[in-house]
Order: structure tokens, then C-alpha cells, then sequence
């Protein structure tokens, strides 16, 4: 963020510069590789120590978790500069739409509702038409995935048009891709998923998400799908305490119900590891903030859990979940550790996903 405007000590800037979307913190020591079967990767270049930050990245979109927004403590601000969570019991820390387009969509002042227009204008018009049909058809897994969706298509829509008029955007040191860019180079393709899985989206992208005066993102269809495609292979749930504590504290303490679901450019690039040396947990702008949990040595890679590590324990759960969720099966140091070594390794030729 480079103009914050303090009104007072603890308001927060409700105004972004949407063209600079790079983290607003990155480890020096964190560096980028590929690997043949992993792909993208974070590595460490020298000694972190830990508890050391290696990572505060900026959601390119976020959703609130939205079954029950009349009862549900999560609501979160839409303004892409301040994603603070607003209570249910301030009312005034919920401004709704004025068009009243869905109850899911709320500002924590008028201040963020304003600086929020016209990226809120994109998706107002969608919300309002499809919101009710897609939930009542599709159910609210596929509702949110779609209008996650529509806010990185909102999102781009408003960095092209400050690109466009003419704000310079911060040049990438060391190959990293920020924004647009950085989603647009997310792993997972029609490939990474299932046939029935890709019909559907298809489906869903012909009936709802289609370039149109509705949603005049520019974009073909085909792109869109592959959009979906890698959301649903890089999305984050956003949860109140950490993710990927080891060793696992007793008695074991979760990471609690999720609120809202994020796509961040930079942090999805880290890999999982059911033995991580990262922890990762959103701080209250929604943020995605990565903490050594322990010293990381330098050509180590820095890898998160892709689940709470209290709720998936046996290798053969995590395994599963894993190769369920993530379509991939898990080779990390436990796992490999703790397969019975009378039993021939099922290895499966499918690469690891960045997450
Ligand atoms: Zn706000
Ligand atoms: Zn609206
Ligand atoms: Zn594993």
C-alpha cells in the first residue's frame, strides 16, 4: 500500500492503488524455483530463522463465507484495501449495498463503500440476477466459486483500466508475478480435474459467466473456465488460527471455521507438506501472512499444509484427502517416513500442484 491515510490512529485506509498489487512483504531470503515434478516453488536462499515473516500477501479476491449472512459473524468489508471482518452485532460497521444487491455484500463505513464503486459496480449487476438461481440450483459451494470468480474478474478489470490510464506498475524483481499476472500463471488446467467436474463448469461458465453487458469481462469462454481451473486448485480458506502447527500441540487445538475464501498470487505458490516448515494464517485484513515455524536452511524448500493438520492424522487420510481435494498424492518426508516398508509404493505419475 503506498498512500495510507490515517484519519485516526486505528482507521484503516480504505483507498488501494489497485495497479500495485505485489505482497506487502516478502522475506528477501525467499526465493522461487521450479521443480521437474512439482513445479513452481518457494525455497529459502540462506538461513531463516524461525518465527521470521516470509510472506504477507494481499488477496487479488476474496469472499466472505456466505450461508447465513443474517446470522453470520464473518461478514467481511468489500473493499479490496480493508477486508476487515464487520460484526453482526455493529450495525454500524454494515453498510449494505445500495442497490441491495445481495445481504452477503457489506462496507465497515461509508468511506470504504465509496472508494469501493466501481469495482463493486462490476459484480453488482451478476450478484443481483444470479445470486438467488445459482444457490437455489447449484448450492453455495458453486456460488462462491463463481463469484470468486467475478471479483478476480472485477479485479483485473479495474488494473487494466488504471494500466490503461496510464499508471506505471511496479517492475517484478526476480521474476515474481504480481497481480493479473501472478493469477494468470497459476497452476491447474481442465486437465488437473476430473471430466464430470470440467463438464459442469463448463456448464456453469455458458450459463452465468459469459462476456456480456451482465459481466463485460472480454474474456472467451475457454478462458474462463481455465479460470476456474486453477481457482479451484489455488483457493485458500480463511480461518482464525494458524494452519500447519508441528508438532501438533496437545491437546490438539483446530484452526476454527472458516470465514471467507482468498486467491493470492504470491502465496500459492507454496507447496504442501504434512510435516510444513511454514504456518500460514490471514491476518485482519485478510492478508495471507506465511511464519517460520522453525529454522529453514539455506536451498530448503518453505512449504505450508494445504489442511489442518489436527484433522487428517493416519497417512492413509491424509493421503486421501490429498489426492481428493488437491488431485495429487502426497510424497513428503512423513509420508514417506511412515509407509510400511513391506508394502510397494503406488506411485502416481500426477505432478504436485502449487496448491
Ligand atoms: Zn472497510
Ligand atoms: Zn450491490
Ligand atoms: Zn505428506
Amino acid at each position: 500500500m503506498s498512500q495510507v491515510v490515517y484519519i485516526t490512529e486505528s482507521e484503516p485506509s480504505t483507498s488501494i492503488d489497485i495497479s500495485q498489487t505485489q505482497p506487502d512483504w516478502m522475506h528477501p531470503q525467499l526465493i522461487q524455483s521450479t521443480d521437474p515434478t512439482k513445479g513452481r516453488q518457494f525455497r529459502a536462499s540462506g538461513l531463516i530463522p524461525k518465527g521470521a515473516c516470509l510472506l504477507v500477501d494481499r488477496p487479488y479476491a476474496v469472499i466472505p463465507v456466505v450461508d447465513e449472512p443474517a446470522t453470520n459473524d464473518n461478514l467481511i468489508c468489500s473493499n479490496p484495501a480493508c477486508n476487515r471482518r464487520a460484526p453482526r452485532h455493529s450495525a454500524s460497521a454494515r453498510n449494505p449495498c445500495p442497490n441491495a444487491c445481495i445481504a452477503d455484500v457489506i462496507w465497515c463505513s461509508d468511506a470504504c463503500r465509496d472508494a469501493d464503486k466501481d469495482r463493486h459496480a462490476f459484480e453488482c449487476t451478476w450478484l443481483k440476477r444470479y445470486a438467488g438461481p445459482i444457490r437455489a440450483k447449484w448450492g453455495e459451494y458453486d456460488f462462491g466459486m463463481l463469484w470468486v470468480i467475478v471479483r478476480l474478474l472485477a479485479m483485473r478489470q479495474s488494473q487494466l483500466q488504471h494500466v490503461d490510464s496510464g499508471t506505471s506498475t511496479s517492475p517484478s524483481p526476480k521474476k515474481w508475478k504480481y497481480g493479473w499476472e501472478g493469477i494468470d500463471s497459476l497452476c491447474g488446467s481442465a486437465d488437473t480435474w476430473s471430466h464430470d467436474k470440467v463438464r459442469a463448469w463448463t456448464t456453469l461458465v455458458k450459463k452465468y459467466l459469459q462476456n456480456g453487458p451482465v459481466l463485460p469481462h472480454g474474456m472467451t469462454s475457454d478462458r474462463v473456465l481455465h479460470l476456474i481451473c486453477q481457482e479451484e486448485a489455488n483457493s485458500f480458506g480463511l480461518y482464525p488460527r494458524a494452519t500447519g502447527v508441528v508438532p501438533l500441540p496437545y491437546p490438539p487445538i483446530d484452526r476454527g471455521e472458516q470465514f471467507a475464501a482468498a486467491v493470492y498470487p504470491i502465496a500459492a505458490i507454496a507447496n504442501h507438506s504434512c510435516l510444513p516448515n511454514i504456518t500460514h494464517k490471514p491476518d485482519e485484513q485478510g492478508r495471507m501472512v506465511f511464519t517460520a515455524s522453525r529454522d529453514i536452511v539455506p536451498g530448503e524448500e518453505c512449504c505450508i499444509s494445504y489442511f489442518d493438520l489436527t484433522q487428517y492424522t493416519a497417512l492413509a487420510s491424509r493421503r486421501e484427502h490429498l489426492r481428493q481435494s488437491f488431485k495429487f498424492v502426497c510424497q513428503c518426508e512423513r509420508c514417506l517416513s511412515e509407509e510400511p516398508a513391506d508394502e510397494p509404493t503406488e506411485w502416481n505419475a500426477m505432478p504436485m500442484m502449487d496448491l
